[in-house]
């Protein structure tokens, strides 16, 4: 809709958080990931035209047999000591199925970097019907140029997507 986020501290320190990870994925020698790493592409850009959808993915790993592998970085603690945020699950589920509409091969785990612990996500083909259909809903809602309603009380919205001053006016 022609709609821009306004940029905060949060987004910035997650910028510094990518730049940081990659360096370190870099670095390391020995994988932290229980596969063998072919390749890694940072900032790794995907579209879909069937999908109408794009995404600029944190790190994408390909594995020995072509498969590739959403990673993401969040500067925050996991949920609970190691769980995953439902929101960063189905981010990443979302990679996931532009991921494997591009290599032709399933795409089932992900990856995401919390500041206190690295979160394997399995993705399954329920989640993955869950995200399409909430793609043509957001697809229905651009179309029509209608604003989704609102569903987090103001007491527990942080603000971190950058659509507050939609939301909440300010
Ligand atoms: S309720 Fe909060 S998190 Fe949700 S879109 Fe609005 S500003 Fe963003």
């Amino acid at each position: 809709m022609g709609i821009e986020p306004i940029i905060g501290s949060q987004q910035i320190d997650a910028r510094l958080k990518h730049k940081e990870e990659e360096s370190n994925e870099k670095k390391r020698g020995i994988s932290i990931y229980p596969f063998k790493i072919k390749n890694r592409y940072f900032n790794y850009k995907i579209t879909s035209d069937r999908l109408m959808a794009s995404a600029v993915i944190d790190c994408v790993l390909e594995d020995e047999y072509g498969r590739l592998i959403p990673v993401e970085y969040k500067s925050m603690r996991s949920k609970d000591d190691g769980k995953v945020y439902s929101d960063h699950k189905y981010q990443i589920t979302f990679y996931a199925i532009l991921l494997e509409e591009a290599c032709k091969k399933a795409c089932v785990e992900g990856y995401i970097h919390y500041d206190d612990t690295l979160a394997r996500v399995y993705i399954t083909d329920g989640m993955k019907m869950y995200v399409i259909r909430i793609m043509s809903r957001i697809r229905r809602m651009v179309e029509e140029e209608r604003l989704p309603p609102i569903r987090v009380s103001k007491r527990k919205c942080n603000g971190g997507c950058g659509y507050r001053y939609l939301c909440y006016g300010y």
